[in-house]
């Protein structure tokens, strides 16, 4: 297969999305803020959550200087929770241990809570424009079809990921353009269910000049969200972050009738998460913000 690098960069200056994580003076940490945002939640629901993140605490001394219920309470319904902890744990340790920069080497940057192979290389990559392969899901499925001739990626393997990856970039200082237009590609055009070749700037893509083989394997079956205890986390924290005050047990109750057994399991897992804080007095509260 060929990708072109210098196809992929001129189309990707041509149709990339305008994302202000992208915008040249947003710094290492508001970089890697975007990345932790963006581990499991649509770019769509990240651009106002981190737009005003930035403006609040723009640099990880300030994250680490607020509570950790204001940080709760300003990740809002990005899902995933435990990831805000992690952010201002991550904050704390870089305000404490690093002077207040982001280490710019990988092995440095997966010390830090919550970062792990992917962020770290991603902060690497996208913030000092380090030459390291950047492998997320849309990057593996590219190089799964335009170098493989597969429909789908294989389990991931790191080693054979990065290798594959290394592989492609280029050596004239642009690699870090690079890795992004291929994830951009993956994001947009390339995607899981009705991939646009004719809009695609990779020539000789293995796939497509096999003629599409199916995937192998049983269909993925798609990810549902409604009726898991993820919900039921979301609606319990909904009602903590909507009250300045600890809330009581009944007012928690209210937030999902349908299983009892389900709701009690999802506040334990909160508490044990240390996301959410049981009182002396019965009451709940975010963790941090008992003394409301
Ligand atoms: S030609 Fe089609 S299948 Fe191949 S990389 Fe481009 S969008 Fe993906």
């Amino acid at each position: 297969m060929i990708v072109a690098a210098e196809d992929l960069l001129s189309w990707y200056e041509r149709s990339r999305r305008d994302l202000p994580w992208r915008d040249p003076g947003v710094s290492p940490w508001q970089i890697l803020v975007s990345e932790f945002m963006l581990q499991q939640t649509p770019v769509a629901r990240v651009l106002p959550i981190w737009t005003e993140w930035v403006v609040r605490w723009p640099t990880p001394s300030a994250t680490a200087a607020a509570s950790a219920a204001d940080v709760l309470r300003a990740w809002g319904k990005l899902g995933y929770p435990r990831r805000a902890k992690r952010l201002h744990e991550c904050a704390t340790v870089i305000a404490r241990d690093h002077g207040d920069v982001v280490p710019d080497d990988v092995d440095t940057l997966m010390t830090l809570p919550g970062v792990g192979s992917y962020t770290a290389r991603a902060v690497a990559c996208f913030a000092y424009h380090q030459p390291v392969p950047v492998v997320d899901t849309n990057v593996r499925r590219v190089v799964a079809r335009a170098v493989h001739g597969r429909a789908d990626a294989r389990a991931p393997s790191a080693a054979r990921d990065h290798a594959d990856v290394a592989a492609l970039l280029p050596e004239n200082g642009v690699a870090h353009h690079f890795s992004a237009a291929l994830m951009e590609l993956g994001a947009t055009v390339c995607t899981a269910r009705a991939p646009k070749c004719g809009l695609c700037p990779v020539t000789g893509c293995r796939w497509r000049e096999l003629g599409y083989p199916p995937a192998e394997g049983p269909a993925r079956r798609a990810q549902t969200y409604a009726g898991t205890d993820r919900q039921v986390r979301g609606r319990l924290l909904d009602v903590l972050r909507d009250n300045a005050s600890p809330v009581t047990r009944a007012q928690l109750d209210v937030a999902w009738l349908t299983d009892t057994a389900q709701r009690d399991r999802a506040l334990e897992s909160l508490l044990a998460d240390g996301l959410v804080t049981r009182m002396p007095d019965g009451r709940y509260a975010l963790v941090g913000e008992e003394d409301r």
